[in-house]
């Protein structure tokens, strides 16, 4: 590649628009253009680090034995009707009309389509497992399209989807497909973590996700210091302990007090003088659109993933001010648990605590010396607070840290929720009809090319993983009007092309200081010098760009060294993720 010849705009200022430095290092470095909101156009570099990704996760499918196929983006409605997704999937399915009035949509995923592929075609457990996957573009509405790659509406996904004909059987399909997707995270360059993540209705440990572990990260995963134990802090259980301070104390009777214009727990606590723990937070949610309030400590936020599944529910969100209103006569803030008319869910620390300050479901006032077995009617106990910090390992009760992180994956088994509804189902030995179990499994291909520049990058720019990189090695031309500086720069091109090196030529008629501007900004691992003063001593400067390491590479064993060096880039790199 000839810079000189490739579109590679790359920009000195950083756009307004964006927020995090993926966003930022990608449009300064020309490999990425906005079209519209959450909708992007790949660059030629852009593009190749696409490629990159998907080359390196075809390799590792191929592995674990997925064949790869391509279905299209549009989905006809009728399917999604049969898998109930139609009414259930809410604004994120873009849906429109063709000219014959038929319903359609574009595919967020292909869990339909794919059922609706082998429901025909297979019918004997002796053509079982079956596992297919494709790369491919993907639609979601998203609500909150940001970060560039990060979040898009529309973005590129690689989904795989395994059928099988007993749980074995899928099980194996299941871990086969996560440690495919520890050898292509691992292989891409990246420090990533698998965890335990929210598997809903199915249950189990069966849904990992794999974090990127990054700042910008919009998830938080909690792992353990002392076992293996990592998991979505959605997922996170935390541990309930029955106390054993709480003896025979007896509540007070409950009393009701004013408290004007407080309506947050920390304004509640300072104006009674008592601890946040002692206040009862009471939120309203609505739960497939039945109201439901739920109590945790003060200091404690609601994990609404536990709610969801605590009420085997599809969807759940934070009751409106109307709402609110409506329910507990009084605006947010003041709500509590007694004498409300719809169901109460208490976190389990609430227990057998005593004493409590709740709102009084009236404005400006609270209740004190509430005890909640005695003065409210909690519908059921649970674990519905997020794991904090301060909790133990709900495995082996050791110390637990909290970290961010960017979900570049997730394999999930579905059970039979796609076959059972869409009837795709088989004969077994026994000639008895059984339903294919399922397990579906995605890889965000353009958010691990923004997951990796979170975690790999510096002041001056981009510093792309070995196997990410758009090219292995960018040569500096520093002198192109200088006929001897030209010709060694040919020549080097040219072996190390050869050699199979990837090779980014800047032959612009540019400063140096604009050339090592972009070499830096790009990213690209590798980067040869050459010119004029430094020929005359028989070298080329070179440096690694992830640890700023310079060196010289006498010019007449350039290709002896030249991999020498790459070797010992490479090497770096793996010290570095380990
Ligand atoms: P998120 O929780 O981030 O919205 P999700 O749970 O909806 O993700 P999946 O349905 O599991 O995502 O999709 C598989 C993979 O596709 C995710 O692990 C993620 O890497 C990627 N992905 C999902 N939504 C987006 C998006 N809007 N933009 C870019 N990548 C995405
Ligand atoms: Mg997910």
């Amino acid at each position: 590649m000839r810079f000189s010849q490739c579109y590679i705009p790359t920009l000195k200022e950083t756009p307004a628009e964006a927020e995090v430095i993926s966003h930022k290092l990608l449009l300064r470095a020309g490999m990425v253009r906005k079209l519209t909101s959450g909708m992007y156009t790949y660059l030629p570099l852009g593009l190749r680090v696409l490629e990159k990704i998907s080359k390196v996760i075809r390799e590792e499918m191929a592995v674990a034995g997925y064949q790869e196929v391509l279905m299209p983006m549009v989905q006809p409605a009728d399917l999604w009707k049969e898998s109930g997704r139609w009414e259930h999937y809410g604004k994120e399915l873009l849906r429109f009309r063709d000219r014959n009035d038929r319903e359609y949509c574009l595919g967020p995923t292909h869990e339909e389509v794919i059922t609706d592929l082998v429901r025909g075609e297979l019918k004997s457990y002796r053509q079982l497992p079956v596992r297919l996957f494709q790369i491919q573009t993907k639609f979601r509405d998203e609500i909150r399209p940001r970060f560039g790659l990060m979040r898009g509406r529309e973005f590129v996904m690689k989904d795989g989807y395994s059928f099988d004909a007993n749980a074995v059987g899928a099980e194996k399909s299941y871990w086969e497909c996560h440690a495919a997707y520890k050898r292509i995270f691992r292989r891409l360059g990246l420090r990533f973590r698998p965890v335990e993540a929210d598997s809903g209705s199915i249950g189990g440990n069966f849904s990992h996700e794999f974090m990127v572990l990054a700042d910008a990260g919009e998830d938080t995963i909690a792992f353990c210091h002392d076992c293996d134990y990592a998991a979505n802090v959605e997922r996170a259980e935390v541990r309930y302990q029955a106390s054993e301070t709480k003896g025979e104390y007896t509540c007070p009777s409950m009393e009701r007090v004013a408290t004007p214009g407080a309506h947050t727990v920390e304004e509640v606590s300072a104006m009674l003088g008592v601890p946040a723990a002692a206040v009862v937070k009471t939120m309203l949610f609505v739960v497939d659109g039945k109201p439901v309030a739920v109590l945790v400590r003060g200091d404690r936020e609601v994990n609404d993933v536990k709610l969801k599944n605590v009420c085997n529910a599809q969807e759940v969100h934070l009751a409106d001010g109307d709402t609110v209103m409506a329910l507990t006569h009084a605006p947010v803030g003041f709500a509590g648990p007694i004498g409300l008319a719809i169901p109460v869910y208490a976190d389990n620390e609430l227990r057998e605590g005593v004493d409590y300050v709740t709102g009084a479901n009236a404005q400006d006032s609270h209740c004190m010396h509430v005890d909640l077995n005695r003065d409210a009617a909690v519908t059921a106990w649970a674990d519905l607070r997020m794991i904090t910090a301060q909790d133990a390992c709900p495995r082996c009760g050791g110390h637990l840290e909290l970290t961010r992180g960017i979900e570049v994956g997730h394999v999930f088994m579905l059970g039979c929720k796609y076959s059972d509804a869409m009837h795709a189902t088989f004969l077994d030995e026994n000639g008895r009809e059984q339903t294919m179990i399922m397990g579906c499994y995605g890889i965000g291909v353009s958010r691990v090319a923004a997951a990796a520049i979170e975690q790999n990058h510096d002041e001056q720019g981009i510093v792309f993983p070995p196997a990410i990189a758009p090219a292995d090695c960018v040569l500096l031309n520093l002198d192109p009007r200088n006929d001897v500086v030209n010709a060694m720069v040919e020549d080097l091109y040219g072996s190390l092309r050869h050699m199979g090196v990837e090779v980014l030529l800047d032959d612009r008629e540019e400063r140096p200081g604009v050339k090592f501007k972009d070499a830096d900004l790009l990213g690209i691992p590798m980067q040869l010098v050459v010119g004029g003063k430094s020929l005359a001593r028989g070298v080329v400067e070179c440096k690694d760009r992830r640890s700023g390491q310079k060196g010289e590479l006498p010019v007449d064993n350039l290709p002896a060294s030249f991999s020498a060096w790459a070797e010992r880039v490479r090497a770096g790199w793996e010290a570095q993720q380990a």
